[in-house]
């Protein structure tokens, strides 16, 4: 007699002689590894989350079975990578903020003088704000 189950850790359905019952193998497709159940196991509706509810004997199977705790992976992901970031974010919005005069002037005919002024006076802060009179100034 064969018994038919389905891996606890991923969808594959499987098919052992019941001699096999209580040995351990690996699913052949998630290579996780599988006791084999005493008897065919009665089939439940093909939703994931009843099945792996059903199934979960274990805090591993809850884990993995559980969409929530995937999203909560991703989200501490990208959090710890913003984390990681913040710096190169705060030095990328400062350098920026110091050009706008020159990312303002960027069309006009004195865009290499207010540049320049910008570059080598920006930081003084009466520079800046002259470069940025200067890139809005219209032209004659
Ligand atoms: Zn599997």
């Amino acid at each position: 007699m064969d018994i038919h189950f389905i891996c606890p850790h991923c969808p594959q359905s499987l098919v052992v002689d019941s001699a096999g019952s209580g040995e351990w193998i690996n699913c052949p497709n998630c290579k996780s590894a599988i006791e084999i159940p005493s008897q065919t196991e009665p089939t439940f509706s093909k939703d994931s989350f009843s099945r792996k509810s059903f199934r979960s004997n274990s805090f591993v199977d809850f884990v993995i079975g559980n969409r929530l705790l995937k999203y909560l992976a991703v989200i501490c992901a990208i959090v710890f990578t913003a984390y990681y970031f913040f710096p190169l974010i705060i030095l990328a919005a400062a350098l920026a903020l110091y050009f706008i005069p020159s990312i303002v002037g960027r069309d006009k005919k004195n865009k290499e003088g207010i540049f320049i002024l910008n570059f080598f006076l920006g930081w003084t802060g009466i520079g800046w704000v002259i470069a940025l009179i200067w890139a809005v100034l219209k032209e004659d």
